[in-house]
């Protein structure tokens, strides 16, 4: 009894210490001061200039949170492919499932990283007209796989039911 009354008091005793003086919160003055006056800038998801424009990440993604978007003007990344549409994520949507991501085929067939990210997508910085001419190194069952989730939107709902 003693020792319930003690953890309660040591509770109460954090608690108003952490209102008050705001003691380890992991937010820090300078992220609160960005907050506070709209300093903050979101961070990039997608990485336009190297994505493909394939819609793999919008066929994929299961809650609907990506949508693929109109280039102004399209460009032609090698013989036979024009990217003209690019994905926009709408995080209010995401679930952070990371499906864009892993089956970006930039990352699922080349090993590079996705060109699409929930959160953040960093620096993604590749020579896609090169990187497209190289040799695929999985196995034709992993191909298939990931076509068929790149290639229809149907697949999750049919997973799901
Ligand atoms: S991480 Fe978000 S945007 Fe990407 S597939 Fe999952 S729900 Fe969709
Ligand atoms: S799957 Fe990757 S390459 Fe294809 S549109 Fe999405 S982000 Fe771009």
């Amino acid at each position: 009894m003693k020792n319930l009354i003690r953890i309660f008091l040591e509770g109460i005793i954090t608690n108003t210490r952490r209102i008050l003086f705001a003691s380890d919160r992991v937010t820090d003055m300078e992220l609160r001061s960005k907050i506070l006056e709209g300093r903050i800038v979101p961070t990039d998801k997608v990485a336009e200039v190297s994505c493909i424009g394939c819609g793999g990440c919008a066929n994929a993604c299961p809650t609907k949170a990506i949508e693929m978007v109109e280039l102004p003007e399209p460009v032609k990344l090698m013989e036979g492919l024009v990217k003209d549409k690019i994905p926009v994520l709408d995080s209010l949507k995401c679930v952070n499932c990371y499906y864009c991501h892993d089956f970006c085929p930039l990352y699922a067939l080349f090993g590079e990283a996705g060109t699409i990210h929930p959160n953040d997508v960093g620096i993604v910085d590749l020579e896609i007209s090169k990187l497209l001419d190289e040799p695929v190194k999985i196995s034709e069952d992993k191909i298939a796989f990931i076509s068929q989730y790149l290639a229809d939107s149907t697949i999750l709902k049919k997973r799901k039911d």
